[in-house]
């Protein structure tokens, strides 16, 4: 082959990885199928917290959340719920919107589709075991998909929700920092005229993840000063 033969078949290949990795791996693609993100009233707001539950974080952030009347959406770990079932009927009993997280927080776009289908279900029957009712809410670990993915979800009755504000609390750092994040992501999303959908972290299990809590009390000040409103991805579907 030529040079510049090799070079277009280089050129050709990478773009084709390129876009696998965009449609698998970019929060707000919808090549792979619909994810929900959010509506486009840029006045709603959906707090929305990952990997949990966690008893180093969670119980702080359920009484913050109470204390200011807000709903917020928990995308639960199965095997944390097994663990921590008191915990998990307590963010249900609070009246917090309940998503599947899967089973063990595996990357999904590299999974075999047996694996996929048990890491789903495997969640929901923890969560339904432990609280009882429907989940409705999926969203895949590192929101990393590929189509059998969205479609075994569908499957099981859920709908896959990802973000459109990440903060990259599970990395160390203090609270000003990821208020700082959430509000270049809420001053973005409002000048596309798009609602915002935050994705935070409290969890994993045992995880410190008071900055969380703490950014979460500012978070939440901001936006009633803005009168934003509190929603879940529900109103979005
Ligand atoms: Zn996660």
């Amino acid at each position: 082959m030529r040079p510049e033969s090799v070079a277009a078949v280089a050129v050709g290949a990478g773009l084709a990885v390129g876009a696998w990795f965009y449609a698998a791996l970019y929060p707000t693609s919808q090549i792979f199928g619909r994810v929900v993100i959010a509506g486009d009233d840029p006045a709603e707001l959906a707090l929305t917290y990952d990997d949990g539950p966690n008893p180093s974080a969670t119980p702080q952030l359920l009484d913050l959340l109470a204390k200011h009347h807000v709903r917020a959406t928990f995308f639960l770990i199965g095997e944390y719920v097994r663990e921590q079932p008191a915990l998990a009927r307590e963010i249900a009993a609070a009246g917090h919107s309940i998503g599947n997280h899967t089973m063990t927080h595996p990357w999904l776009s590299y999974k075999s589709v047996a694996r996929i289908r048990s890491e789903i279900a495997g969640a929901n029957a923890a969560i339904e075991d432990v609280i009882g009712g429907g989940v409705k809410l999926f969203r895949p670990p590192h929101g990393a998909r590929r189509p059998v993915v969205l479609r075994i979800a569908q499957e099981l009755g859920l709908t896959t929700v990802n973000w459109n504000v990440i903060t990259h609390d599970w990395r160390v750092q203090p609270a000003a920092s990821i208020v700082e994040k959430v509000r270049n992501g809420i001053r973005r999303n409002r000048a596309y005229v798009r609602g915002s959908n935050i994705l935070l972290h409290d969890g994993a299990l045992y995880q410190p993840r008071i900055p969380t809590v703490e950014a979460t009390e500012t978070i939440i000040a901001d936006a009633k000063a803005d009168g934003m409103r509190f929603v879940t991805p529900e109103a979005w579907l």
